[in-house]
């Protein structure tokens, strides 16, 4: 089997508590749960800018250089919730589609990726958020009205739990379960006034399962198209956005958004 297009992030869906991966390429579906003990091949082939489509080399988020700078879709307000100004009319880049984008119903959550963290995210983006980042549980606290808002709980909550991820423990630490809710309660002291209103009433633990039974010990290699124009590999399993092989090797496919690529398929099974 043959494919070739440009990479954007796996999407997902989940069926009861299981993580289902799919990638898109041109015109196929690929179901990559069933390509799991089976070889893979991923060449480099080229870049497309996912927003001008431009064949320069990507720069960061699927975009190259002039769009990372100037697209509305990568404002800094993206990565700094706080910093978001669409509710005062205050313009970054485009008015019209901050509104739309930050105007809306946000969430902040607690998730555990390994450890502990505070993240945020619009409400239309769950589960998807907590399955990308890799969360084997997680729980919604509050819900508030726009991203500003959302920012404004998780630089406070931040000073008391991580608000990052880290991938190398995310991949490699068995999933302890936590008692999310007595983390919150732990927490509730610091969750500014402001933002006080917007509590959930009824906060539920959601546990999420990962096509990745198999864990590695150590990650030995993150490859990076850029470097390793190809990259072969028996896949084992799949968690977050990255692709686990049995080499202890691994490859964060969101970081390769705007990779023109090719995919074969080996059928040969391990
Ligand atoms: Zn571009």
């Amino acid at each position: 089997m043959l494919y070739s297009g440009i990479l954007k992030k796996m999407s997902t869906r989940l069926n009861a508590t299981e993580v289902n991966y799919y990638l898109e390429l041109e015109n196929d579906l690929i179901h990559l749960n069933q390509l799991i003990h089976k070889k893979i091949r991923l060449e480099l082939q080229g870049y497309q800018c996912l927003n001008c489509d431009s064949d320069e080399t990507i720069f960061a988020q699927g975009f190259c250089k002039k769009c990372f700078f100037e697209s509305p879709k990568a404002g800094e307000w993206i990565m700094k919730p706080e910093l978001s100004k669409a509710h005062l009319g205050e313009e970054d880049r485009d008015l019209e589609f901050e509104k739309r984008m930050q105007l809306q119903p946000h969430i902040v959550y607690l998730s555990n990726t390994g450890t502990l963290k505070v993240g945020i995210t619009r409400k239309k983006q769950l589960p998807t958020r907590w399955i990308d980042q890799g969360a084997h549980q997680a729980m919604a606290i509050l819900e508030t009205p726009n991203r500003y808002l959302a920012g404004v709980a998780e630089v406070a909550l931040k000073k008391h739990i991580s608000d990052r991820t880290n991938w190398r423990t995310m991949l490699t630490t068995s999933e302890n379960k936590e008692d999310l809710g007595e983390v919150f309660n732990s927490l509730q002291g610091y969750i500014p006034e402001e933002v006080k209103k917007c509590l959930i009433s009824e906060m539920n633990n959601v546990p999420i399962d990962f096509p990745y039974a198999t864990k590695i010990e150590k990650v030995l290699k993150s490859y990076s198209l850029k470097k390793d124009t190809n990259i072969e590999g028996v896949l084992i399993g799949i968690k977050g956005q990255y692709l686990i092989f049995k080499d202890s090797a691994v490859m964060n496919i969101r970081n390769h958004e705007g990779f023109r690529v090719g995919l074969n398929v080996k059928t040969l099974s391990i």
